[in-house]
């Protein structure tokens, strides 16, 4: 019988471990949305959804997604910019460009049907090995083990395993103890058990070792060392960013969107925005400059600081500050786009650029601004 090495469980007491998770799983699961559907398709877009994201911001996005776009060929049929309308403010927008073109490529070449192959999931875009065993287990039934932060900081303290498990090496030798730890006869309820336990229960902070139904086979609780692993990566330093945008208006209450592709394009997530760049001095300068530089726009001096907005990413921490620039007319830019401030809220939008409208429009709603 194969013993678990990392985990220091032996063989014998694998399968009682095994039916004390699920028992735990089959009794105390959340009831979840993607939970009552066995479609590859819905269980799919919840674990691109899940990932970076709490499943209480998940829930209300994933409802009305589903509900938009209620199989594969209605996802791939769909323009882009409707399916990115349906993310807006969940982040991350890498994520909806990729199931949008991976639902187009399973239409293509799948018949429409979310593959059983790991190779060939594997090959989809934006789908790497857990989403792949996450999607073929639960829909499909296929013996393939997760291994996310969660499931790693739950065999990490039952082994009582030391190090940074984000390293290569401890991380394959963990892929591989969860595959041997997996209960082959019920893998989609075994992964989401693990998933649930790191969620619920043997939590990043104080996790609750009273309430775990695994804690007798737990040797950091043993060790009295829990609370204490995985332990800390050491942290990328928080980079302070100052980004400056126009929010050029009409008196027509129309604005300027463009799309960038320098590293500001990367904060905006290649969506439609305001033209922005990072500044390290005197914003309005710097802003006034780039906009001559790249827009060939002369400002005519009416140039006003709108509120300024706190905006994370990852480890940056950025700083919007806005201007409203008041014009006659607004300039010819190639490839940008007219809209008017007051509809920028129906476009797809990344969640910066959401605040500088938010305060862009707090400004102009002013007494002060309606009477020019
Ligand atoms: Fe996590 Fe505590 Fe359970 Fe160990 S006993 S797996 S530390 S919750």
């Amino acid at each position: 019988m194969l013993r678990v090495d990392v985990l220091k469980i032996s063989g014998k007491q694998v399968p009682h471990f095994r039916r004390r998770l699920l028992a735990w799983f089959a009794g105390r699961k959340r009831d979840l949305p993607w939970r009552r559907t066995s479609d590859p398709y819905r269980i799919w877009i919840s674990e691109i959804m899940l990932q970076q994201t709490r499943v209480a911001a998940v829930i209300p996005y994933y409802k009305q997604f589903v509900a938009k776009f209620p199989s594969m060929r209605a996802l791939a049929r769909a323009r882009t910019e409707t399916v990115l309308g349906r993310w807006a403010g969940l982040g991350y927008y890498s994520r909806a460009r990729n199931l949008h073109r991976t639902a187009k490529e399973i239409v293509a070449r799948h018949g429409g049907l979310f593959p059983r192959g790991y190779e060939a999931t594997l090959a989809l875009p934006g789908i790497g090995r857990y989403t792949a065993a996450a999607v073929l287990s639960i829909a499909y039934g296929q013996a393939l083990a997760v291994l996310d932060g969660n499931v790693a900081r739950v065999l990490a303290r039952i082994g009582a395993v030391p190090g940074d498990l984000r390293a290569p090496a401890l991380w394959r030798e963990l892929e591989t103890t969860a595959q041997n730890l997996l209960a082959v006869q019920a893998p989609g309820d075994w992964n989401q058990a693990m998933m649930e336990l790191g969620a619920m229960v043997c939590t990043p902070k104080s996790p609750r070792c009273e309430q775990c139904p695994v804690a007798r086979w737990c040797r950091a609780r043993k060790l009295a060392i829990a609370d204490q692993l995985p332990a800390k990566r050491i942290k990328r330093a928080t980079q302070q960013v100052t980004l400056a945008a126009a929010v050029i208006l009409d008196s027509r209450g129309r604005t300027l969107l463009v799309r960038q592709n320098n590293g500001d394009g990367a904060l905006f997530s290649r969506m439609w925005q305001f033209p922005a760049l990072e500044t390290t001095g005197n914003a309005a300068a710097e802003l006034t400059l780039y906009l001559h530089t790249n827009f060939k726009f002369a400002l005519d001096g009416n140039f006003t600081p709108l509120k300024t907005a706190r905006h994370f990413v990852t480890f940056r921490n950025i700083r919007l500050e806005p201007f409203l620039i008041r014009v006659a007319r607004l300039p010819r830019i190639k490839g940008a786009r007219t809209v008017a401030l007051g509809r920028l809220g129906n476009l797809p939008i990344s969640n910066a650029t959401r605040k500088i409208v938010h305060a862009a429009l707090e400004a102009t709603s002013s007494p002060q601004w309606r009477e020019l």
